[in-house]
């Protein structure tokens, strides 16, 4: 099998190769046909993340080199070891990679994505930048069919995320507008979220005009930039004293800021 591994944190990928592995047990093998590529790579890549000001958070640990990045994975099903059933080879599917322990007391809650002793895809345990991946057990496998296999495997993660928020200011988006702050490719995600979830009017602000173009295309009734003067007077206006939830997706301090200032009473 081939992958693009980090050598040296800092240096480019470099292509290493191995022998496909034979599932065994409850494994499945995976034939990567997409893999994206997240924010956060460029950090594990480089070895640590930018906490801004200067300040440096090292992630160099946990993991062995060469490493192979890529927690965005979708291909189809390669093989699958003698107890892992429910699967057809050759079948379209994403893989969940945030995997924990399944041994500790989050895991056994559910909360895999939460263990202090991940075997996170990508980030602890070899991922998908290559031609195959090992996957521990079929509960992690989703079937994708008729997903575009180009865009199916960032629902894994920047799709996670995006939802998450979402679903966490539902009760509210039924009061009254909810706010989308920030339109990336996580926030562009969280917008169709909220449209799909909620009845009501969601609302986009960003600080860049082709974004906000693209959230008026995608179903935004009403569009902000935080950094006009009189941006958060707008939004007050708009909603008749705020709305009923705002979700930051930019995660700065200006966004954060302006993502609180527009917030109703028991929002
Ligand atoms: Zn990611
Ligand atoms: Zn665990």
């Amino acid at each position: 099998m081939r992958r693009q591994s980090i050598i040296d944190y800092g240096a480019p990928l470099s292509e290493t190769t191995g022998e496909v592995p034979v599932p065994q047990g409850s494994e499945v093998l995976v034939r990567v046909s997409h893999c994206g590529v997240c924010h956060s790579d460029i950090h594990l890549q480089d070895g640590y993340f930018d906490l801004g000001g200067g300040k440096q958070l090292d992630v160099r640990s946990g993991r062995e080199l060469p490493f192979t990045l890529g927690h965005e994975i979708a291909g189809v099903v390669e093989a699958a070891g003698p107890q892992a059933e429910g699967l057809t080879a050759g079948e379209h599917c994403i893989v969940y990679p945030w995997i924990g322990c399944g041994n500790c007391a989050l895991c056994a809650d559910g909360d895999e994505h939460l263990c202090n002793q991940p075997r996170a895809l990508g980030v602890t345990v070899d991922g998908g930048y290559a031609s195959h991946v090992l996957v521990p057990h079929p509960r992690y496998i989703l079937n994708a069919q008729g997903i575009a296999p180009e865009i199916a495997g960032s629902y894994m993660c920047s799709g996670l995320t995006a939802y998450s928020a979402l679903r966490k200011v539902e009760a509210h988006g039924r009061k009254g507008p909810v706010m989308i702050v920030g339109l990336g490719g996580v926030g562009l995600m969280g917008l169709q979220f909220a449209k799909a979830i909620s009845q009501r009017e969601i609302l986009a602000a960003d600080i860049d005009a082709a974004k906000r173009e693209t959230a008026g295309a995608l179903g935004a009734s009403g569009l902000f930039d935080p950094a006009a003067e009189d941006a958060r007077k707008a939004v007050l206006k708009a909603t008749g004293g705020g709305v009923a939830a705002a979700v930051d997706f930019a995660g700065t301090q200006s966004s954060l800021h302006f993502a609180q200032s527009i917030v109703g009473k028991g929002g």
